[in-house]
């Protein structure tokens, strides 16, 4: 009786964890484009040919380029996975959509780019790999085919393969009936430790020190992991094992291109690219190095973490600058792409549609961006910018303009600091102190966009003993 009661409960208030059937598609009529959003994990933008690296790691992902538009300043508002994924498919920030630190489920009430297209008539599917685009934590919703682990694997922390995700995709698409179809396509491979075939690997195997990847992998309680990211200088790793580690991240890059490629060229098979259009992005970047910080993304908002590729390619019959040198930001995806397709935008969505930028349009944006919250296993390394504890601990930007403002809330007042990024992007020159105008006015507009953040608005989850190991191995857990 109990179950019975609780099943119709589920039924009733599609309670989390309760899978919901698909919604009746609309009938298809073609008369849209395709959609490919490609969304890597990890991706520097200077790690493409297409924002001038000379490393030749992306000559697909630089094909879609040279056929569509590069965005120069383009900015993520969450330096972490779970946040920033569900920036990307709601178009709302962190303290709207509820993931402001992860792993968390995002909430029903906020709809995905994926629930908005079906409800327009597309065929939708996502493939992804990333651990917390797992079901259990509803990024699948709208997707009436979602990819997101290995078959043969009962639990979390097996998760398919890259090359698995990329074959399921490309069948998907050879099996399509409908032009009008889009494809979520996420591949996680970029995040350390950059586990690449060996083919693939940029250089022989007697040239690699792995003692880098080796710290990692033998870190079975997770903390340690914190060294690394925070305290580098103090392994007195060789020169070899960093290069190494550097090495396995382009190859990561590389092998990334190949795969995307992989399923651009069965869209090209099917005679549907040149009408499609494509928007290939990444999460958040990754720190290697800069400000103290290694194979870090989460604790910070820096220039190589929150500034990050976007490509959008136009159907061949719309016309498009090469680059657009404005600031954009992950929030205004999910109305720019509904824009693009002809779908009706949400009216709840924080971003704004991009798609007068195409036509030579000037809007003048601000981008948000935030950390983590404060990490109590770090506190105290050399490199960690402890702040207060909990969800307002977080460290904050904005940028607009040239400038950008961080904001670091400690309890002995907060630290702000302010760089133009325009003419020093590696932030090196704070000028909090001698432009105090544009210091207040930005501390002002950051101040407004989180004001009334709500410090626990989403509900932890309760994870296995064995889905916290499998967070723990890739370095996310307290
Ligand atoms: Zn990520």
């Amino acid at each position: 009786m109990l179950r019975r009661t609780l099943l119709l409960l589920c039924v009733l208030l599609v309670l989390p964890g309760c899978r919901r059937e698909s919604s009746t598609p609309t009938p298809t009529s073609d008369s849209k484009p395709g959609i490919i959003f490609i969304t890597f994990c990890t991706m520097r933008r200077d790690s493409l040919g297409c924002y001038g690296s000379e490393k030749a790691l992306s000559p697909e992902l630089d094909r879609v380029a040279a056929n569509g538009t590069v965005f120069d300043d383009h900015y993520t508002n969450a330096s972490y996975s779970g946040g920033a994924f569900a920036s990307l498919i709601t178009g709302k920030y962190c303290h709207h959509h509820g993931i402001f630190d992860h792993p968390k489920r995002l909430a029903d009430e906020h709809s995905t780019l994926a629930e908005h297209l079906a409800s327009a008539g597309y065929v939708t599917a996502g493939f992804t790999t990333h651990i917390f685009l797992d079901k259990r934590y509803n990024y699948d919703r709208g997707c009436r085919v979602y990819r997101d682990d290995d078959p043969d694997a009962a639990s979390m922390g097996r998760r398919a393969t890259p090359a698995q995700n990329t074959n399921d995709a490309r069948h998907w698409i050879r099996s399509l009936d409908s032009r009008q179809f889009f494809l979520w396509f996420q591949l996680q491979v970029t995040h350390f430790p950059y586990e690449v075939p060996k083919r693939f690997v940029r250089t022989s195997a007697d040239q690699l020190d792995l003692a880098v990847l080796q710290y990692w992998k033998d870190d079975r309680a997770g903390n340690a992991k914190a060294r690394l990211m925070f305290d580098y200088d103090s392994f007195a790793f060789s020169d070899r094992a960093t290069a190494s580690a550097m090495v396995l991240y382009e190859s990561a890059v590389n092998y990334a291109d190949y795969l995307t490629g992989a399923v651009l060229n069965a869209v090209r098979d099917r005679g549907w690219l040149d009408e499609c259009i494509v928007v290939i992005t990444t999460d958040h970047g990754e720190c290697l190095g800069e400000h103290g910080h290694h194979f870090n993304h989460d604790a910070n908002v820096y220039e190589p973490v929150v500034r990050v590729p976007l490509i959008v390619k136009l159907p061949k019959s719309m016309k498009q600058p090469e680059r657009i040198k404005q600031v954009t930001r992950h929030v205004d995806l999910v109305p720019t792409i509904l824009d693009l397709a002809g779908v009706d935008l949400p009216t709840d969505v924080d971003g704004e549609s991009l798609k007068a930028m195409f036509s030579g349009s000037t809007i003048d944006l601000p981008a948000f961006g935030e950390s983590r919250p404060w990490q109590a296993s770090r506190a105290g390394m050399k490199h960690y910018e402890a702040s207060v504890p909990g969800v307002t601990g977080k460290i904050r930007m904005v940028r607009k303009g040239d400038y950008k403002l961080l904001l670091t809330p400690r309890a002995d007042g907060d630290v702000v600091r302010l760089f133009n990024v325009a003419t020093d992007p590696g932030e090196t020159v704070d000028l909090a102190a001698t432009k105090p105008q544009v210091r207040d006015g930005l501390r002002r507009l950051l101040d407004h966009w989180f004001a009334g953040y709500a410090e626990s608005a989403t509900p932890d989850l309760q994870l296995s003993d064995e889905e916290r190991r499998a967070l723990r191995s890739l370095g996310y857990t307290d």
